[in-house]
């Protein structure tokens, strides 16, 4: 099973597109994977909490998989980039 196919088994109507988008941006995918969790758990993980916010109407974080709630980023995010900016 390649990265594609298994987004479109979270996103079955997404358009390959879509699917593209969904594996470059919210999962770690080509390489960014870490810890003793196969790359296939691990990318499972990421689509997952991608779709709970997306099927819960959510605004998604631009730099991860968590709720955005201010200026299109989570606030973990949010102060990150307040601390390099200071
Ligand atoms: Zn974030």
């Amino acid at each position: 099973m390649n990265a594609i196919e298994l987004a479109k088994e979270y996103f079955p109507e997404a358009s390959e597109e879509e699917l593209d988008h969904i594996i470059w941006s919210r999962t770690g995918f080509p390489s960014f994977f870490r810890g003793e969790e196969s790359i296939e758990e691990q990318m499972r993980k990421q689509l997952s909490a991608y779709k709970k916010l997306v099927d819960a109407g959510k605004k998604v974080c631009d730099l991860c998989n968590s709720e955005a709630t201010r200026n299109g980023l989570c606030h973990d995010c949010d102060e990150v980039l307040n601390r390099v900016r200071e």
